[in-house]
């Protein structure tokens, strides 16, 4: 029997699919002070990006480096064991976000990353969101 009741469930698993991530809401706290106006997670869109900017055509993701394998990132180090299925997961995820990303750019959504190690430098990820949403669709 299970007493957890659907809203909390949903709270749970909202939380184990990684929405509502700390570095994500670094980023929507970012964009509120520069005054930018957002939506988030648009289902409709390929990918669901983790914030919207539908006035300037912009879709932003909020990338971990481990788990979409920032290039060059000290954070996206592979496991040592169970080589081939990490090696597996991480192509699928590094692939799945390529399509995600094309899909956007074909429907004429600039695609923005940031990634998680970016924040550490909160005004340089606000120059970017400011010349990515000064951008005219
Ligand atoms: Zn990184």
């Amino acid at each position: 029997m299970d007493n957890i009741d659907p809203k909390r469930r949903s709270a749970n698993m909202a939380r184990i699919r990684g929405k509502d991530t700390a570095p994500e809401m670094q980023v929507r706290r970012i964009a509120h002070r520069m005054g930018l106006r957002f939506r988030l997670h648009r289902k409709d869109l390929p990918g669901k990006p983790d914030l919207v900017f539908p006035k300037h055509r912009l879709a932003v993701f909020v990338h971990g480096c481990f788990w979409h394998r920032h290039p060059g990132c000290a954070r996206a180090s592979s496991p040592s064991t169970r080589v081939d299925f990490w090696a597996a997961k991480f192509a699928a995820n590094v692939a799945r976000d390529a399509r995600q990303q094309e899909e956007l750019g074909r429907l004429g959504w600039n695609v923005l990353v940031v990634w998680q190690c970016d924040l550490k430098d909160q005004g340089a990820v606000a120059t970017v969101l400011k010349s990515a949403t000064e951008i005219s669709p």
